[in-house]
């Protein structure tokens, strides 16, 4: 199936917790934890932090991992899943050690540690020990040694790394890697022994780049990882895109594949669509996966790498599995793959051809969404979905995201399709050929 590898940035364990956490962070001063963290053999990191004393935990199941954990320079007992440090004034030296190649033998989750051959993934949340409170912002300063390296989605600092927030989710490795920078991306192939010509791989991402910027304006984030594991064989497979702390793509490509399976490639597109919308709740995965399933085809097209002809058979085609079926509920009720990924881009095409009917044609879908991006709800910021879309309509000067969303997020709500392709070549044929663009900023 077309799409069923993405897990898209709500794909986490945590949402409801993160809430409870956000609450009690913002009602503290801010504060940033400090972390350096030395990889002394691969996969085993010794790390050193400034942390208040108190209780120290780290996320569930990584227990068996930490090892040999001091306080000034003390062992300090473990209790349960936690580990009591004494108060001290202002902040202890907390020291550990965590062993990332028994946690990836143990969880192979890339929302906890995965092996990926010469490169063990695992979000800094996996390894970071820290008090009841999370720190507001976290620096990390990360050595890594015998020509391996650690790359992560968290923002950049000079050398360090500095999040916003405690960088739960985000993609990291530590591994034998070979990393390009284009522009505000981090490629980092994890080659494991193939050989891999890297300009084709810098056209790719460059093709997806443009996409994204053609289609909303500019791009979403700073920075971003992208981590590209290539194995043997032909194709693109298995993308995922992740927020919680920074920003961060993992996808896989095999080493024969030739270059017109890149400059063809649809899925690094779908996974830097997702950069450009706020994590939400997971009941509304259906807006961010639908999102990234009708901005995709539309970007390419606009950006001259994918033919209209085709991007116009590909919505015919794939729009009618987004449909309710008997006993569907709405958006936010009824999950599967059809209603997430087609239910979604359904909700997406209705709303750009109401909003183009509405403002005689001056704005589409495009605007509404790279509002929302320029407004920083990108996937590193948790936000309430209808906070995004009133500010797409704010930017349309209409009402149809959230009316679209109120009248589909609890019911089925049919949709005549082959009326809707008609309305869109009514007249002139103006609204089809919006869509196409080009569009102007
Ligand atoms: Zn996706």
């Amino acid at each position: 199936m077309r799409f069923s590898g993405c897990n898209g940035a709500a794909m986490r364990r945590r949402l409801l917790l993160a809430f409870a956490f956000a609450l009690a962070a913002r009602a503290a001063l801010a504060s940033t934890g400090t972390y350096d963290v030395r990889e002394v053999s691969p996969g085993k990191l010794s790390i050193r932090a400034s942390l208040p004393g108190g209780a120290l935990h780290i996320v569930r199941g990584m227990e068996p991992f930490v090892s040999n954990v001091r306080a000034n320079g003390k062992a300090i007992r473990q209790a349960g899943n936690r580990w009591m440090a004494p108060s001290c004034d202002p902040q202890c030296l907390i020291e550990w050690d965590f062993d990332l190649v028994a946690a990836a033998a143990a969880s192979r989750d890339l929302e906890l540690a995965r092996d990926l051959g010469d490169a063990i993934e695992a979000p800094p949340g996996t390894w970071l020990l820290r008090g009841d409170e999370e720190p507001d912002r976290v620096r990390l300063h990360v050595t890594a040694k015998g020509g391996r390296t650690f790359v992560s989605g968290m923002p950049r600092a000079g050398d360090d790394y500095l999040s916003r927030e405690f960088p739960r989710d985000v993609y990291s490795a530590f591994g034998k890697l070979d990393v390009m920078k284009i522009d505000s991306i981090d490629v980092a192939l994890i080659r494991n022994g193939h050989a891999i010509d890297h300009d084709r791989i810098r056209r790719w991402v460059a093709h997806a780049k443009r996409s994204i910027e053609t289609y909303y304006g500019g791009f979403p984030v700073e920075h971003v990882l992208l981590l590209v594991r290539i194995g043997r064989g032909r194709g693109i497979d298995g993308g995922t895109a992740i927020g919680g702390g920074g920003a961060a793509i993992v996808i896989a490509a095999g080493d024969q594949t030739p270059a017109a399976g890149f400059d063809s490639d649809w899925q690094l597109t779908h996974e830097m669509t997702h950069l450009t919308f706020p994590s939400v709740a997971r009941q509304h995965h259906w807006i961010e996966e639908g999102i990234a399933t009708y901005v995709e085809p539309v970007a390419r097209e606009q950006a001259g790498l994918y033919p209209a002809r085709e991007m116009w058979a590909e919505l015919e085609e794939g729009l009618p599995k987004g449909l309710p079926e008997p006993g569907d509920r709405g958006l936010d009720h009824t999950h599967t793959w059809g209603r997430t990924y087609w239910g979604g881009a359904l909700f997406c095409f209705l709303a750009d051809v109401q909003i183009r009917e509405q403002t005689s044609n001056r704005f589409g879908l495009q605007d509404a969404l790279a509002a929302i991006m320029r407004s920083g709800g990108t996937i590193d910021r948790e936000w309430e979905l209808e906070k995004a879309l009133t500010i797409g309509d704010t930017a349309t000067g209409t009402h149809v995201l959230v009316n679209l969303y109120r009248s589909m997020a609890n019911d089925a709500y049919p949709v005549d399709l082959p009326a809707l392709f008609r309305r869109i070549d009514g007249g002139d044929g103006a609204i089809r050929r919006g869509i196409e663009g080009p569009h102007s900023y």
